[in-house]
């Protein structure tokens, strides 16, 4: 391709990437394709030959655009938005261009210039203090863009893990490194992203992992308490991450309790602001910035909130030294004489050679002005308090955490199988596209303002599928659920004939041993009013105090034998006291009783029991009167 058709290729690619978004809601904002649909349709081998150019952009739209996930569609909501605009797209269509590998000023000075300016604007833009920008009087901080907030993460541990070896060997000099690391303690929620488990797990340093309180907040006590409990142990404590907007629910470590505590054990505190250190730019939203200023770094991706192509996570440092003397190797080839009087960012992260990504940022700010992007923002926010107010509006559905910038966070009430029903039925239908959390322990879903230019009928059209799908999973279940009764009632009633089969030949078995004795089935009566469990304390208290006992005889028969435990009765006393007693009542009390009994009870053999007490009493009822 030479300079000829890559202009006609150019203006196509940027007629192809503006009909792409402005048509983006014709497509599925899910592919609906199978893993390895690609490579039924791609060869597997690299062509030997060139191809033509338009059957590669026909192959774009017939092969590659069916796997694509959109996320630019007005109907994604999953994750946090993948920052985009013109502007910076452009900006990173210069940066190709120029295609300079920025890793020492000297290797190209704009690039390494325009990343420490545009990251001074950006610090005083979100409101850091002066002390971690680069061109503030006597500062030792500054700025740097990384690829991802992952590596923001993992360097500042690194940093913070070399300081504290450092400082370990000076009082430990004879003490090799590793047995120190082994002491090592880092510190972060449990709501902080897994990049930092990553991290620890990279550096090869403990990581403790704290219960936020119940709105997802780490707080200073529990963080003092282990820390704490850990220097009480031996261990040293090193480096605490927070996080400002946390992946699950946008809820915010509370840095102004951490903070002190940092300071007070003297480790390095890393802000994580991922997403939600964006919206600092808003004054109104720095609320949770209290505290920053005990941090010893900070990051935030303008590639998710402040519409800049990935890749683009910027971090800060209190003091670039600390940062700088984990990471610096310094062979002659990338020496040069400016080395002393500029920054070289190739000390400031893990690769060597970095992209001139500052310019798609120069070009965003630019492009927008800050007004323009706090105005994103604020719409964003308010669009979700939109989502938010339909959710509150239905009963059937509950918010699962106070709701935060642009991310919302929901369920249906009832169970985590509900909720994933719900979510797996949406996201196989390709009309919206939404990501679970767990908060709490519950399966809750997440809805997330992503478009740039979100609008109020994005949001209500996206509650009227989630509230249609509801709708439809809920009449589906009470269908199943009327099925199943009617299913369990025939089931109940086969089972009942069955109990009754088994509760007759209990009672026919009882029956004919009751008919061993007349005495015996009297007694039933007698024995009743002796049970303080179940007699009527009327009669209790009428009974007899003294009772003459009779006495067996050699001449006792069988059926006599049978009632040898039963109280003698002064049947004088008794006959008063049946006279007095309003036996219908009392039956009708005891028949209730075991009715009760027989309905409430799962377990067969009460019901049994309780069958055979009621066929006794009615029949003992029968004898009586
Ligand atoms: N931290 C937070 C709070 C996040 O939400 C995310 C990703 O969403 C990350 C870190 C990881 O970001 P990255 O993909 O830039 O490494």
């Amino acid at each position: 391709m030479n300079s000829e058709e890559f202009r006609k290729r150019g203006k196509e690619m940027v007629d192809y990437i503006a009909d792409y978004l402005d048509t983006i809601e014709d497509r599925r904002v899910t592919p609906a394709i199978e893993p390895g649909y690609l490579k039924h349709l791609v060869p597997l081998e690299a062509p030997q030959h060139p191809e033509d150019w338009d059957i590669i952009m026909k192959d774009v739209e017939n092969k590659i655009m069916p796997g694509v996930t959109h996320w630019q569609h007005p109907r994604f909501h999953a994750y946090f938005p993948s920052g985009n605009s013109y502007p910076s797209i452009l900006g990173d269509m210069l940066s190709d261009g120029i295609g300079c590998i920025g890793f020492s000023w000297a290797a190209s000075p704009a690039c390494t210039e325009l990343e420490t300016i545009v990251l001074d604007w950006l610090g005083k833009m979100v409101g850091l203090p002066e002390d971690f920008l680069s061109f503030s009087e006597n500062s030792k901080g500054g700025g740097v863009i990384q690829g991802s907030a992952s590596e923001c993460v993992l360097v500042s541990l690194l940093a913070a893990r070399a300081h504290t070896i450092h400082q370990l060997k000076k009082q430990h000099p004879f003490v090799e490194e590793g047995v120190l690391l082994s002491k090592m303690m880092a510190y972060c929620s449990k709501e902080a992203h897994s990049c930092v488990e990553k991290a620890a797990m990279m550096a090869f340093v403990k990581l403790r992992i704290l219960e936020p309180d119940e709105n997802q907040s780490l707080r200073g006590s529990t963080l003092q308490q282990v820390m704490e409990e850990d220097r009480a142990s031996g261990l040293v404590p090193f480096y605490v991450e927070t996080t400002l907007g946390t992946t699950s629910c946008c809820s915010f470590d509370n840095l102004a309790e951490i903070g002190p505590v940092c300071e007070e054990f003297g480790v390095w505190l890393h802000v994580d602001g991922a997403y939600g250190g964006n919206s600092f730019i808003c004054p109104e939203l720095r609320g949770p910035m209290k505290g920053i200023e005990y941090a010893s770094s900070f990051n935030f991706n303008p590639n998710k909130f402040m519409l800049t192509n990935f890749d683009c996570s910027l971090m800060w440092v209190k003091d670039r030294f600390r940062l700088t003397q984990a990471l610096v190797v310094d062979p002659l080839y990338l020496q040069h004489s400016y080395s002393e009087k500029s920054i070289d960012y190739r000390h400031w992260g893990i690769p060597l050679s970095r992209r001139f990504r500052a310019l798609k940022l120069w070009f965003v700010i630019r492009s927008f002005g800050v007004e323009g992007l706090q105005n994103y923002i604020r719409e964003h926010c308010r669009l979700a308090r939109k989502f938010e107010t339909l959710v509150r509006k239905e009963r059937r559905f509950e918010l699962a955490s106070p709701v935060n910038l642009g991310l919302v966070c929901f369920r249906l009430r009832g169970s985590d199988q509900l909720n994933q029903k719900l979510l797996s039925s949406i996201n196989a239908s390709g009309k919206l596209h939404m990501v679970p959390a767990s908060l709490n322990d519950k399966y809750v879903i997440r809805f997330c303002v992503c478009r740039q230019t979100a609008t109020d009928e994005d949001i209500e059209y996206a509650w009227n599928v989630i509230t249609d799908f509801a709708t439809d999973i809920q009449d589906e279940i009470e269908k199943i659920q009327i099925e199943e009764t009617i299913e369990n009632e025939e089931e109940l009633e086969k089972k009942e004939e069955k109990n009754l089969e088994i509760t007759d030949d209990v009672l026919q078995m009882l029956e004919e041993k009751s008919k061993k004795s007349l005495r015996y089935k009297r007694s039933f009566f007698v024995r009743m009013v002796s049970d303080p469990k179940i007699y009527n304390p009327k009669i209790v208290r009428s009974l007899p105090s003294t009772s003459k006992r009779r006495h067996t005889t050699s001449e006792t028969t069988e059926e006599e034998n049978l009632s040898v435990n039963s109280p003698t009765i002064d049947h004088d006393n008794l006959a008063k006291m049946l006279q007095q007693t309003n036996l219908k009542e009392f039956f009708s009390k005891v028949e209730a009783k075991y009715k009760f009994i027989n309905k409430t009870t799962s377990d067969l053999s009460d019901r049994l029991l309780a069958s055979a007490f009621l066929n006794n009493v009615r029949r003992e009822e029968e004898l009586i009167q």
